[in-house]
């Protein structure tokens, strides 16, 4: 199994300071962005991240945008919403989006690491139909 790739989300330093540290010291690659746009900045430079925590609640571009941003513009992304009781119709609302799933704020560890592994485990699934898919379209041009 891979080490899944993490990009952490938040308007919150010190909050993504104190995830990174719990998150590497389970073992995940992790990078942050302060806010969305810094993120779509970062995926575009880091292709081979697997899994963004986003949070909902955001000044400029918040959560629910971001993610649309993401899942159209890097579609095997997965995207976990991190969110507080305010705005958990919001992160429910992600769901109908592309977020792999929602979780509350402050956020049980265990629990987010086990949805951050079924969601890089997804992304490598579906990477892997599309390289085998792709395989056999050329196998079939050439008759093969
Ligand atoms: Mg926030």
């Amino acid at each position: 199994m891979t080490t899944p790739f993490v990009m952490l989300v938040d308007d919150e330093a010190p909050f993504l300071e104190t995830m990174t540290k719990r998150l590497e010291k389970r073992n995940l690659s992790v990078t942050t962005a302060i806010s969305g746009q810094a993120a779509l900045d970062t995926l575009n430079k880091n292709r081979n991240i697997d899994v963004v925590i986003l949070d909902v609640k955001m000044p400029g571009m918040d959560g629910i945008e971001t993610l649309k941003k993401i899942k159209s513009g890097y579609p095997l992304t997965e995207v976990i919403m991190l969110t507080a009781h305010a705005t958990v119709e919001s992160a429910i609302e992600g769901m109908k989006f592309g977020a792999f799933d929602y979780l509350m704020k402050p956020c049980d560890m265990e629990q987010l690491m086990s949805k951050v592994h079924e969601a890089t485990k997804k992304k490598h699934e579906h990477e892997e139909k599309i390289r085998v898919a792709r395989l056999k379209e050329v196998l079939t041009k050439y008759g093969m």
